[in-house]
């Protein structure tokens, strides 16, 4: 506890000062004066302590305070968790596996290692609204020291046996916003397609609506003749038939408007192993870890930005996408 208070004042720019082994003044920078009311906070991870002085505030995981904290850091993308993940995995089995499923073909592939990879774990809640709301998680890792992002399971429920306590990092605040970066560029590039076949099917929705409010109104000028301009002091008529017919064209774009959003949900250090399978002269091709989803991540290429499977083609390995060769 007293480990998550002192990452949260660093990144929040709390300062802390201890009065007792369970005591601890913090003080609360102007920015974060509303969230917390007051310049200065007591707090104790000692329960007995903070029954007894109303002045206190409990530090425990669950606390009011150590909610709005994580909230607060959560709100910025810091992490709120650091853990190591423990995978011991079958490492033959594996490589078995990616040999079966014809990922890679050509080269011969191998076993490359079981590596340690720091990475930012961040869960996104995405919400498409229009008439019904349709909200999905999606979550991603990002590696911080390469910069490489994997797509990630969004629920470590079943991990949670495996995760350990990680001690510190040495991750700077930098470290910390570059991984961010390169995790909104992921989440912009996953979310792009799905909005464009999204706008597209509203387009269409909103197409046949306003066909259909033109052809009523059309149909309604023309039985009073008003499309003829015929009668005289009926264009006043005309007029507020025309405005209505706007609004409710108005109306429909209103109603077939996508709106999306993004909300940070999780965000955490988490220290896991990476097991890499490749060629002789590009050992890294494929990326597995419990954490990954799917497990078995295939190489990015850097033409394309895709993830995809390569084929060999006068020794050099293309990608499947977008039919370049694979620079590494
Ligand atoms: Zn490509």
């Amino acid at each position: 506890m007293e480990d998550f208070l002192r990452r949260a004042a660093a990144d929040l720019h709390i300062g802390v000062e201890q009065t007792s082994p369970t005591t601890w003044t913090l003080t609360i920078p102007g920015s974060l004066g509303r969230v917390f009311g007051k310049e200065t906070v007591l707090v104790t991870t000692d329960k007995q302590v903070a029954a007894l002085d109303p002045d206190l505030q409990l530090l425990s995981p669950n606390s009011s305070l150590t909610l709005r904290l994580a909230e607060q850091l959560r709100s910025r993308g810091r992490p709120t968790h650091r853990a190591r993940l423990e995978w011991y995995p079958d490492q033959v089995s594996l490589l078995a596996d990616v040999q079966e499923a014809q990922l890679i073909q050509g080269p011969n592939l191998q076993l490359s290692g079981l590596q340690q990879h720091i990475v930012l774990r961040i869960t996104f809640r995405i919400r498409f609204e229009r008439e019904v709301i349709e909200e999905k998680m999606v979550a991603c890792c990002v590696d911080y020291e390469t910069g490489q992002v994997w797509p990630t399971i969004t629920d470590i429920t079943n991990l949670r046996d495996q995760l350990t306590p990680l001690p510190s990092t040495g991750l700077t605040d930098e470290h910390v916003n570059v991984a961010l970066h390169h995790a909104r560029r992921w989440l912009e590039r996953l979310l792009y397609p799905q909005k464009a076949l999204h706008e597209a099917q509203l387009a269409q929705l909103l197409a046949v609506e306003k066909a259909r409010i033109n052809a009523f109104y059309d149909a309604l000028e023309e039985d009073s003749g008003l499309a003829l301009g015929a009668k005289e002091g009926e264009s006043n008529k005309q007029y507020a038939l025309e405005e209505e017919r706007k609004r409710l064209l108005d109306e429909q774009e209103y109603r077939y408007a996508l709106s999306l959003a993004a909300e940070t949900v999780s965000v955490a250090t988490i220290q896991t192993p990476v097991l890499h399978i490749g060629s002789k002269h590009q050992p890294h091709l494929i990326a597995i870890s419990p954490l990954f989803e799917p497990m078995i991540q295939l190489p990015h290429c850097q033409t394309c930005g895709r993830q995809a499977s390569l084929v060999a083609h006068k020794e050099q390995l293309v990608c499947n996408v977008c039919h370049q060769v694979l620079a590494q």
